[in-house]
C-alpha cells in the first residue's frame, strides 16, 4: 500500500534503523490452548500487589475474581480458567523475584467459555467514576510499564490534558502484537479510545503509527469516529519511536521537561493493544484473562501472535510453537529492552508482549575494545545524551558524576547507543548497573 500524499511522516530526531524482522505481521492472530495448570501472580502491574480472595481446594471459573485490588493503585486478578485452586505459593516472575501466585488446575473437559462477567451502565459516568469501572477489568498498560491503566488515565492534580495519543508504533524488532490488534479489532480501540478520552479529558486521540505498518492504518481509518476527535499520524519506522518521550515529540514536537511527566504538558499516552482491550472489556464487565503475544525469534518454528492465558508457562508456551533445541536465550519483551529469563517456570502475565527465543550464534558475546571517540553512539541517542563520556565514567564507577554532569536518570535504556558502538562496549548495560548502584544506595541510606 502507497501512503497518501497529505500524511507526512513525522519523526524524532537521532535513533537508529535496525533490522527488523517483522514477517509475523503478516500472520492472523491464533488462539492458545490452555496448559494443563496455570500460574498467576498477584503482582502482574506496578503498583501494589492483589490480595487473594480464593483458598486452596476452591473451585473458580474463568472470569471470576480470585484477587482483589489492595488500593486504587492496584488492579484485581481474574480466574483465566475454570479450575480448581491447587496452591497458593511463590513462584518465578519476569520481574527476576519469586513473586506469589494462584496455581489453578485447569478442567479439561471445560469448554472455557467466560462464565462470570460484571457489566454496568457506563452512559453518564463521570470521568472518576469511569475509572473506578475500569479498574474492575483489571486492564494495565501491554507497552513495557504495566501501568495500571484507569490510575494512568486519571490526570493528577491541576493538570489539564489536551490530547491522548495512542501509541501504535511497535519499534521493537520481531514485535507484532500490535501491528496485528489494529489490523483485526480497530473497532475495538476506538472504543477504548472513546472511553480514555472520557476518564482523562483529553478533547482528542491521535493514533501514531510507523510508516511499516500501512494496512493497520487502513484499518484504523475506516474505523475512525466520524466526529473528528481521533486522528492518524503515520511516523517514520526508526527506533525507539515508540518510547513516550520520542513518539510525543515526534506527534506533537513537545518535550516532557527533565524530572517530570508527561502529564505536566498536558499529555496522556496509551497502547493500542491496552485501548483495544479496554474497549471490548469494559462494555462488558469483563475481567483480564488472556492477552495477545509475539512469539517468534530464530529458534521458534512456528511464529505468530497467539491469544494466550495469562499464567501460561513458557515451557509450554515454548513447546507447542516448536522451540528449537537450538534455542539457548528466551527474552522477554523485544530484542532491544527486553529481558533474558533465567527459568522458563515463569508465567505470560499482563505485561508480556513478547516472547522470543534465540540460539547461541545470535546471542553470542563480541570482544570489547576501547572507545575510539567517533561519537557514533552520541548521534544516536535519542535523549541527546552523551553516552561516550558516560561510557568511561562507568569503567571508573564514577556513578555519581554520571548522574550529577550527565543526566544518567534520563537514559531509559532504549539501548541505541550499544547498538552502533563499533567497540562493542556494552553501554546500557553499564548504565543499568550504575543505576541500580545508586537506587540501592538510596533505599539502604
Ligand atoms: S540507552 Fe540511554 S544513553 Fe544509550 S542511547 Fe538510549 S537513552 Fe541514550
Ligand atoms: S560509539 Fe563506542 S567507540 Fe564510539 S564514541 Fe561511543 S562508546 Fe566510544
Amino acid at each position: 500500500m502507497r501512503l497518501p500524499f497529505q500524511k507526512r511522516v513525522a519523526t524524532f530526531e537521532h535513533g537508529i534503523h535496525p533490522e527488523y524482522h517483522k514477517e509475523t505481521g503478516n500472520l492472523p492472530i491464533r488462539r492458545f490452548p490452555f496448559a494443563p495448570k496455570l500460574y498467576v501472580p498477584l503482582s502482574q502491574h506496578i503498583g501494589k500487589p492483589a490480595i487473594a480472595i480464593v483458598t486452596v481446594g476452591q473451585e473458580v471459573l474463568r472470569g471470576e475474581v480470585i484477587a482483589r485490588a489492595d488500593g486504587m493503585f492496584s488492579l484485581p486478578i481474574h480466574a483465566p480458567a475454570t479450575g480448581v485452586v491447587e496452591a497458593i505459593s511463590p513462584i518465578p516472575c519476569d520481574t527476576g523475584e519469586m513473586e506469589m501466585a494462584i496455581v489453578i488446575r485447569v478442567y479439561e473437559a471445560d469448554g472455557q467459555e467466560v462464565r462470570v462477567r460484571n457489566p454496568h451502565n457506563l452512559d453518564g459516568l463521570n470521568g472518576v467514576e469511569l475509572a473506578i469501572v475500569m479498574q474492575e477489568i483489571g486492564v494495565a498498560g501491554k507497552g513495557g510499564a504495566v501501568f495500571p491503566t484507569h490510575a494512568k488515565l486519571i490526570p493528577p492534580n491541576g493538570c489539564v490534558i489536551d490530547t491522548l495519543i495512542v501509541n501504535g508504533s511497535e519499534c521493537e524488532p520481531f514485535l507484532t502484537c500490535d501491528h496485528r490488534i489494529m489490523v483485526e479489532r480497530a473497532q475495538q480501540i476506538m472504543a477504548g479510545i472513546g472511553y480514555a478520552m472520557r476518564v482523562c479529558g483529553a478533547p482528542r486521540a491521535i493514533i501514531g503509527v510507523e510508516d511499516n505498518k500501512l494496512d493497520a492504518v487502513a484499518a484504523l481509518e475506516a474505523a475512525l469516529p466520524a466526529d473528528g476527535t481521533v486522528t492518524i499520524k503515520v511516523v517514520e519506522t526508526k527506533y525507539p519511536q515508540g518510547a513516550a518521550e520520542t513518539l510525543t515529540h515526534a506527534l506533537l514536537g513537545r518535550e516532557v521537561p527533565v524530572g517530570k511527566r508527561s502529564s505536566s504538558i498536558g499529555v496522556v499516552m496509551n497502547n493500542v493493544m491496552t485501548l483495544a482491550y479496554v474497549g471490548r472489556l469494559l462494555p462488558l464487565g469483563e475481567g483480564m484473562t488472556e492477552r495477545v503475544v509475539t512469539v517468534a525469534g530464530p529458534a521458534v518454528a512456528r511464529p505468530g501472535n497467539y491469544i494466550v492465558p495469562l499464567g501460561t508457562p513458557l515451557r509450554f508456551l515454548l513447546d507447542y510453537v516448536g522451540a528449537k533445541s537450538s534455542a539457548s536465550e528466551v527474552i522477554l519483551g523485544g530484542p532491544m529492552m527486553g529481558n533474558a529469563i533465567a527459568s522458563l517456570d515463569i508465567p505470560v502475565t499482563k505485561g508480556v508482549c513478547g516472547v522470543l527465543a534465540f540460539g547461541k550464534r545470535e546471542v553470542a558475546v563480541p570482544h570489547t575494545y576501547p572507545c575510539i571517540h567517533c561519537g557514533e553512539c552520541v548521534n544516536a541517542c535519542p535523549k541527546k545524551l552523551n553516552p561516550t563520556q558516560m561510557g568511561l565514567l562507568a569503567a571508573k564507577r564514577e556513578y555519581d558524576l554520571m548522574a550529577d554532569k550527565f543526566f544518567l536518570s534520563e537514559c531509559f535504556e532504549c539501548g541505541c547507543c550499544s547498538y552502533v558502538c563499533p567497540s562493542h562496549i556494552p553501554l546500557v548495560q553499564q548504565f543499568r548497573v550504575a543505576k541500580s548502584f545508586l537506587k540501592d544506595r538510596k533505599n539502604s541510606a
